[in-house]
């Protein structure tokens, strides 16, 4: 409603005649004008707030369509290197059960191990304890000792160790000892395992070294060899010797 028509309004109703003296007329117009005005004030500032409300809630929004975006592509790339580390260290656990399989053809329970740097196998071992008559003729062990005869140094720093089970308390210190990086386990062995099923000794914060354990490569294929062969030595097809 504008001033003008205001003006008509309040002139109608000002007749000629009624008890209003012009005075009182002016006064009035006066009056209502103002209202008017503070009602139009009024409603021109809710409506710009609105506005400004709209627009703040479309740009946050824009803005959280954004970070969805960014935190979707974040999490696609972090996928595809997972997915990159993972086929890496599947490649080495196969190397790892040709190994076991090793141990196997000589009837030692099937346990076997590569050592890889910079993404090369540079040493490997499986379990010969009964072949051997020596309790440190574990597959770990005789990957370690390998691994530092082929790099000429007792540290194995930069290394990671495969194994097919999780290593014993004897392997899990000399993998400590030799500061190897990282262990990546095939299948757990919550009897006698050190990387976390009995005890975790290669993560005590006191130790000088600790090292990174990743778990569950290839589970199934490491876990299949070990209890195929326990479950052949019950049925007497083979014999420990
Ligand atoms: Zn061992």
């Amino acid at each position: 409603m504008n001033k003008n028509k205001i003006k008509t309004e309040v002139s109608s109703t000002a007749e000629p005649g009624a008890s209003q003296t012009a005075g009182e007329d002016i006064s009035i117009f006066k009056k209502t004008a103002a209202v008017t005005d503070e009602t139009e004030q009024t409603v021109l500032r809710e409506e710009r707030r609105e506005a400004d409300r709209a627009a703040k809630q479309l740009k946050w929004e824009r803005r959280m369509e954004r970070k969805k975006a960014r935190e979707a592509e974040m999490r696609r790339e972090e996928e595809r290197r997972n997915a990159e580390i993972r086929a890496v260290h599947e490649s080495f656990m196969r190397e790892a059960l040709k190994e076991a399989q090793k141990a196997a053809d000589l009837r030692e329970v099937p346990i076997g191990c590569v050592i890889a740097k910079d993404g090369k196998i540079i040493a490997r071992g499986y379990n010969r304890r009964n072949t051997d008559a020596n309790t440190l003729s574990h597959a770990e062990l005789n990957a370690i000792r390998d691994a530092s005869s082929a790099l000429g140094d007792w540290r194995l720093e930069g290394c990671t160790l495969y194994v097919t089970l999780e290593p014993c308390q004897m392997c899990a210190g000399a993998i400590v000892q030799s500061r190897i990086d990282e262990v990546v386990i095939g299948c757990m062995n919550p009897k006698a395992g050190c990387a976390g099923s009995v005890l975790n000794l290669m993560q005590v914060p006191a130790f000088n070294h600790q090292v990174k354990i990743t778990k569950g490569i290839l589970e199934k294929e490491c876990s299949h060899l070990i209890s195929s062969f326990f479950e052949e030595l019950r049925s007497g097809k083979i014999s420990s010797s």
